[in-house]
């Protein structure tokens, strides 16, 4: 039986009130789902919020690596996911078996590793990155060390631009921001001459260029709200629009591409997290001497970061 939206949302918040259970959202999820989340942000600060967190249960609306995280930041806690199918396409284009090969050919080299891939996989690197941190953090790595950056080969090379040091990258992208083409930017640009381009580091090099601001989901949501502009270009996920409106509901939104929608993010339903918290399902784990490793990488993520 179909329940309406809010009467779900309403038994969630009940059964949250019921326990201790700490619901953490990413900016790509649908709006009912951001509006019932404890927290609402991009995937590091969904790991740090994670982490912070002293909830014994923790529910993770995002697709299947930020569970993982969370699950390997976590230990002894629960962490729940209400669709475990919900997965990353570029997160499963890597293998650990590739990076520890990668690594015995190039052994003087330091694997730094986007947080969208699989736990094996983190654990056999030096350090992770989130697009917010990923400059930031390679900033900090030695100079003399060769670095293979995986698995996003678009931010590899804005990255790689901005600080002026060579990158080798995995070939893989994000299939959503991957799309963007510059005609189509160029296109829109001339539509709404005024407007300012914000996108995502994981869009294409020469869709960067055109940008005003490239820069993480929480970067993008900050530029709109703290800008004195009113009118956006906005070259991310559509799920970014909702948290943008909520706080600045003035501003002229503009979705640079109506396919920028991610279908696994929104494959999470308001039925499916209620399921979820009821029947205690779908518990994630990872194996406690993969947990252990891939939390160094995360760690040290964390330490740099900050
Ligand atoms: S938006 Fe792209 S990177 Fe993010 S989960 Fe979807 S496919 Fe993966």
């Amino acid at each position: 039986m179909n329940r309406p939206l809010d009467h779900i949302s309403e038994a969630i918040l009940r059964k949250k009130n019921e326990q201790s259970l700490f619901i953490i959202a990413h900016y790509y999820q649908r709006d009912e789902i951001q509006d019932i989340a404890d927290f609402v942000g991009d995937s590091y600060a969904m790991a740090l919020a994670a982490r912070n967190s002293s909830s014994e249960t923790i529910l993770v609306a995002g697709v299947d690596f930020m569970a993982e995280t969370a699950a390997i930041l976590c230990p002894g806690r629960t962490v729940l996911s209400p669709e475990p199918a919900a997965t990353c396409p570029m997160a499963n284009s890597i293998t650990a078996e590739y990076i520890v090969d990668f690594k015995k050919k190039h052994p003087n080299s330091m694997v730094v590793t986007y947080v969208n891939t699989p736990a094996d996989v983190k654990a056999v690197s030096d350090v992770c990155c989130t697009s917010s941190n990923a400059e930031k953090i390679i900033r900090k790595l030695p100079a003399d060390r060769e670095i293979y950056f995986i698995p996003d080969q678009n931010l590899a090379a804005n990255v790689a631009k901005k600080l002026g040091r060579s990158l080798e990258s995995y070939p893989s992208a994000c299939p959503i921001h991957d799309r963007l083409e510059a005609e189509e930017i160029a296109r829109l640009k001339e539509m709404h001459p005024g407007a300012l381009l914000l996108v995502h580091p994981e869009c294409k090099p020469e869709v960067i260029a055109m940008a005003d601001y490239a820069g993480s989901t929480a970067g993008i949501l900050d530029y709109v709200t703290k800008s004195e502009a009113h009118d956006f270009i906005i070259g991310t996920e559509c799920g970014i629009l909702h948290p943008i409106l909520k706080v600045s509901p003035d501003k002229n939104l503009i979705m640079a591409s109506e396919e920028l929608i991610c279908p696994n993010m929104k494959s999470i339903t308001l039925e499916k997290i209620l399921n979820s918290i009821e029947n205690r399902e779908t518990i994630i784990t990872v194996l406690e001497d993969i947990r252990v490793k891939a939390a160094l990488a995360l760690e040290k993520m964390i330490e740099l970061a900050s």
